[in-house]
C-alpha cells in the first residue's frame, strides 16, 4: 500500500467551515447518500435504486453507469433536502458493495461491460478446473489474501471480462482498461478521471492483493492473467484521495474516506481494538473480528482480511458469515405463513418461555463456517405433540443466535483468546428477544448502538478523520451512543443443554442432500 501525498492535512478550510461529512453508500440494490454532522448525527438522506441484471440462473450483473447516476442524483437530492451547499461539505466518504467488477475505457470513462456482481457464480467452473490445474493455488491464495479460492472474489469475475468481452483482453494488454471494485469506479467518475484509486480493505477482497506485503502480487496476477497495469493504486482507507471535480457539486469536495461495507461497519461501530467485534443481522449474517496488525490465519476456514489502513498501518480482521439468518425469518412470514412482518417474530417467540425442545436448522443452501457443508439441508427437530407456532417461530429466531454462536467460536479459536462483547446491527437486530437471546447463548454482553447506520457512518468516520473534521479515534468513541445493552442472564447448565440439542440437531441436517443423491433411505 503506497501512502504519497500528505494523507492529514488538518485545520484547512474545509475543516472550519464545513458542517457535514458526506457518506456514500454504495450497496448491492441501492445507493444512498448521507449527510452527518460533527456529533454523528444524520442530518439528511437519500436513496435510489438500480436494477438488477439476471441474465443467467446464478448470473447477477449491474450497470457501472446506472451505479454512477444514481449514486450522483442521491448525493444532490441529500444535499439538496438540507440546503448545503459543497462548501458545507468537508469531506465525501464511499463505502460499497464488495468484489464487485467493473472494467472501463481508460480514454472515454466508459464501462466495456455491465458489472459482475459479488453474487454471480458464473465463474465456478474456472474454479474448479483452477483447483485442478493447480491443486496447491487454493494454499496459496490462502495465505497470500486470506480468502478460499471461491467465485465470489473479484479474481475470475474479472478474468472472464478479459475472456469474453469482445477486444478486453487486446485493450488490457496495451494498457486502455482500467479494472475497479464500485469504489475505485465512483473515484474515477467523481474525478473526472483523474484518479484510479482503491483502499485496501476493497483491494483485500479481489484475489490480486497480498496482505503480507500489501502489494498487488505478481504471481497471483499472472495465474490469472490480469495485467498488473489495469490495476488501481491502493491507498489507505482513510487519505485524501483527489477532488470532486468541481462542476458536480458546484465545487471541488475532497474525498477522503474508502473501506468496503463489512469493514466500514467494523468501524462505524468503533471497532478499534483488537478483539472487537460486530455482527450484522440481514438477509444473511456477517461477522468481523478486529485482529490488530496481524493476519490472523485460520483453522476454521474463516476469512482473513484488511480491516482498514491508516496512516501507514494496517488493521487486519477474521470474517466469518451465517448463509441464512433474517432470510429464515423471511421464510417464516413467505412461505409459511405464520407471521404477517418479521417484527411480529418476537411478539410470537415471546408468548412461550422457550422452544420446547424444537430447533430449527435454516441450512436451506447448506452450512457455512465453521461446518462448511454444502450438503446439508434444512431441519425441524424435536417435534412433539405440544409443540406450536410460537415454538416454531421462537426456533427459528433462535437458530441465528446459535449460527453466530459457532461462527464467535471458530473465531476466538483462531484467535486464542476470548472475546469480551459483541456489537450489533442490521435489520434482525432490532429484535430484542433474538439479542437477548443472543447474550445468553454467547455468555457476553450485546451492544446495540443508536445509529444503526453503521456502514455509512464508518465511511464518514474514515473520510472525516483525514481531513481533521474529527480529531481522532477517541473523539469518535466519545461520540457513539449506544441504545440498549443485553446482558447474559442463563445459567451454565441451562446453556449447555440448549448448545447440546442444536449441535445434535444441525449433526442431524449435515450431508442431507449428500445422501439423498446417493438413493440411501
Ligand atoms: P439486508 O441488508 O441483507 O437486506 P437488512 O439489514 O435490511 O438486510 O435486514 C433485513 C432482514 O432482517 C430481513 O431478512 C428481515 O427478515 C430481518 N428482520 C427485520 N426486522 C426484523 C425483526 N424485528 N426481527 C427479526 N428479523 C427481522
Amino acid at each position: 500500500m503506497s501512502v504519497r501525498g500528505s494523507v492529514i492535512r488538518k485545520g484547512e478550510r474545509y475543516t472550519t467551515m464545513a458542517k457535514y461529512i458526506m457518506a456514500i453508500d454504495a450497496g448491492t440494490t441501492s445507493n444512498r447518500c448521507i449527510l452527518f454532522d460533527r456529533d454523528g448525527r444524520i442530518c439528511s438522506m437519500a436513496q435510489r435504486e438500480f436494477t438488477q441484471y439476471f441474465p443467467k440462473p446464478g448470473w447477477v450483473e449491474h450497470d457501472a453507469e446506472e451505479i454512477w447516476q444514481t449514486v450522483l442524483a442521491a448525493c444532490r437530492e441529500a444535499m439538496e433536502k438540507t440546503d448545503a451547499s459543497a462548501e458545507d461539505i468537508a469531506a465525501i466518504g464511499i463505502t460499497n458493495q464488495r468484489e464487485t467488477v467493473v472494467v472501463w475505457d481508460r480514454r472515454t470513462g466508459r464501462p466495456i461491460c455491465r458489472a459482475i456482481v459479488w453474487q454471480c457464480r458464473r465463474t465456478a467452473d474456472e474454479i474448479k478446473a483452477l483447483k485442478e490445474r493447480y491443486p496447491e493455488a487454493e494454499e496459496m491464495l490462502r495465505r497470500k489474501t486470506g480468502l478460499k479460492l471461491d467465485p465470489y472474489f473479484s479474481g475470475t469475475k474479472l478474468r472472464w471480462i478479459l475472456d469474453n468481452i469482445d477486444g478486453a483482453a487486446d485493450m488490457a494488454r496495451r494498457g486502455e482498461l482500467c479494472f475497479g471494485t464500485v469504489d475505485s469506479w465512483l473515484v474515477y467518475r467523481l474525478t473526472n478521471g483523474r484518479e484510479h484509486v482503491t483502499d485496501c480493505s476493497n483491494a483485500s477482497r479481489t484475489m490480486l492483493y497480498n496482505i503480507n506485503t500489501l502489494e498487488w502480487d505478481t504471481e497471483l496476477c499472472e495465474l490469472l492473467g490480469v495485467p498488473l497495469s489495469m490495476l488501481p493504486e491502493v491507498r489507505p482507507s482513510s487519505y485524501v484521495y483527489g477532488e470532486t471535480e468541481k462542476d458536480i457539486f458546484g465545487a471541488p469536495i475532497r474525498i477522503s474516506g474508502i473501506a468496503g461495507d463489512q469493514q466500514a461497519a467494523l468501524f462505524g461501530q468503533t471497532c478499534f481494538k483488537e478483539g472487537d467485534v460486530k455482527n450484522t443481522y440481514g438477509t444473511g449474517c456477517f461477522m468481523l473480528a478486529n485482529t490488530g496488525r496481524r493476519p490472523v490465519f485460520s483453522d476454521h476456514e474463516l476469512l482473513t482480511t484488511i480491516a482498514w489502513g491508516i496512516d501507514d498501518k494496517v488493521t487486519y480482521a477474521l470474517e466469518g458469515s451465517v448463509y441464512v439468518a433474517g432470510a429464515a425469518i423471511q421464510w417464516l412470514r413467505d412461505e409459511l405463513k405464520l407471521v404477517d412482518s418479521a417484527a411480529e417474530t418476537e411478539y410470537f417467540a415471546s408468548q412461550v418461555k422457550d422452544s420446547n425442545g424444537c430447533y430449527v436448522v435454516p441450512a436451506f443452501t447448506g452450512l457455512g463456517a465453521p461446518y462448511w457443508d454444502a450438503y446439508a439441508r434444512g431441519m425441524i427437530t424435536g417435534l412433539t405433540r405440544g409443540v406450536n407456532k410460537d415454538h416454531i417461530i421462537r426456533a427459528t429466531l433462535e437458530s441465528i443466535a446459535y449460527q453466530t454462536h459457532d461462527v464467535l467460536r471458530a473465531m476466538e479459536q483462531d484467535m486464542g483468546s476470548s472475546l469480551k462483547s459483541l456489537r450489533v446491527d442490521g435489520g434482525a437486530s432490532k429484535n430484542n428477544l433474538l439479542m437477548q437471546f443472543q447474550a445468553d447463548i454467547i455468555n457476553k454482553r450485546v451492544q446495540r448502538p443508536e445509529c444503526v447506520e453503521t456502514t455509512a457512518i464508518g465511511a464518514a468516520y474514515f473520510a472525516g478523520l483525514a481531513v481533521g473534521f474529527w480529531d481522532g479515534m477517541e473523539e469518535i468513541i466519545n461520540k457513539q451512543k449506544t441504545d440498549r445493552e443485553f446482558t447474559p442472564d442463563m445459567t451454565d447448565a441451562d446453556r449447555r443443554e440448549k448448545l447440546g440439542g442444536w449441535h445434535r440437531a444441525v449433526s442431524a441436517a449435515l450431508g442431507w442432500s449428500e445422501s439423498s443423491e446417493q438413493g440411501s433411505v
